[in-house]
């Protein structure tokens, strides 16, 4: 740092300078965020100050978080609970606003992990070692962080011939130390949904929590036009992530995860004891209340009419691009469910790297198999993937 500041101009100055190092998101075809709604940045702005780690300060944040979360409960048809007095959750759904998905995940296994080892949940035959929980090979890389900060062992089942989780495989890598399974309601890589109904059947005959993470297809499969199980009306699904600054439109960090019971929050409380509150169950401590204010303006704003016109859109270009693909000679790796493709491209390293050198566009590519993976969010156009179809072809054909 300098010993004597900058003006305000040299400042803005050489912040536009970096901003233009930025990727517009015009010609990405990578990103599972997308522009904030122009409503939720005006929020995000007025409540640019409100901290949400210090709750007793900033009641009005507090108040629309509740209100994110009873709107996100209503989404996800979470139970209603009724608990008048606690101070770790008086709304009558419970969750919190996080910083997103891998938040979200970390804390959801961390809360299964403290309920099972302070004996609030029972088991069937006891924790003999590490506990572990089992997760689809397609789960987020978020996954890995919750093996590397828990101690607890991530146990990966094998996909199925639509890249869903196979629940042969996921029954056979429960043992007795096991404390919890997973399932991805709209996978990164391929958009795909794993079977939560069945996941739920398994969780419950074996005792276990059930953890949905649908970061990102939670603002999309219930606007689908055939939605499939996928939150709490499933009886085995005992937490569910929710990313709103992915398809919810707010702004950067929006992530909520919502519990169907109050235990788990329970079970990760810490004392606070030169807080305005007594306890505190997030992650982080310092939280932004702006983003819960961008949550809360977009949500109330669009409803779920709005919401299903975005879904619609992203939808309609999917489509577009699938049919515009066959027409070139591409083929889906599986029928697209949601706004995710994962197109069989030959050499799909190199053609991604030609697409992004030779025109700009950015697109990334799957692990297993190497395909080439399109996200179609609502800052594309219809034209522009006409315009991507034609360097693809150019890309591919020499
Ligand atoms: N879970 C899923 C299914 C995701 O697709 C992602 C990110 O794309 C995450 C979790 C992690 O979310 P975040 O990057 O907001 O932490």
């Amino acid at each position: 740092m300098n010993e004597h500041g900058l003006s305000e101009r040299e400042v803005f100055s050489y912040l536009e300078n970096a901003k233009s190092e930025d990727t517009d998101y015009y010609r990405v075809l990578s990103s599972m965020c997308t522009h904030p709604h122009k409503i939720a940045v005006e929020a995000h702005r007025l409540f640019i100050e409100a901290n949400l780690g210090d709750l007793g300060l900033f009641a009005g944040a507090h108040r629309l978080e509740q209100e994110v979360v009873r709107m996100l409960g209503e989404l996800l048809h979470a139970p209603s609970i009724d608990f008048p007095s606690r101070d770790s959750c008086k709304s009558s759904v419970c969750g919190y606003l996080t910083t997103g998905g891998t938040e979200s995940n970390i804390q959801a296994v961390r809360g299964m992990k403290n309920l099972v080892t302070s004996g609030r949940k029972g088991l069937k035959k006891g924790l003999k070692g590490t506990p572990n929980i089992v997760i689809p090979e397609s789960a987020h890389f978020s996954f890995d962080k919750v093996a590397d900060m828990m101690g607890i062992e991530v146990r990966r089942a094998s996909l199925d011939s639509e890249f869903r989780v196979n629940l042969a495989s996921v029954e056979k890598l429960i043992n007795a130390n096991s404390i919890g399974l997973v399932g991805i309601a709209g996978n990164t890589e391929f958009g795909q949904i794993d079977p939560i109904d069945k996941l739920s059947e398994i969780a419950l005959e074996n005792e276990l929590f059930l953890h949905v993470d649908a970061a990102f297809g939670g603002f999309v499969i219930p606007f689908l036009e055939k939605p499939q199980p996928f939150d709490f009306k499933v009886p085995g699904v005992t937490s569910i992530a929710i990313d709103p600054h992915k398809m919810g439109l707010s702004t950067i960090p929006s992530g909520a995860l919502l519990f169907r019971s109050p235990s788990f929050l329970d079970s990760l409380k810490v004392n606070t004891p030169y807080l305005t509150t007594k306890s505190q169950f997030t992650l982080t401590g310092t939280r932004s209340g702006a983003s819960a204010a961008a949550t809360c303006a977009v949500m109330k704003y669009l409803g779920n009419e709005g919401y299903r016109k975005n879904v619609q859109y992203c939808m309609q270009l999917t489509s577009k691009m699938v049919e515009g693909a066959r027409k070139i000679g591409f083929e889906p790796l599986i029928e697209p469910v949601m706004n995710v493709i994962a197109l069989k491209v030959p050499n799909s390293d190199l053609v991604r790297e030609q697409l992004l050198n030779r025109f700009g566009w950015n697109v990334s590519i799957t692990r297993t198999p190497r395909t080439l993976r399109l996200v179609l969010m609502p800052h594309n156009r219809p034209e522009d993937i006409e315009l991507f179809l034609q360097d693809l072809k150019k890309v591919t054909a020499e």
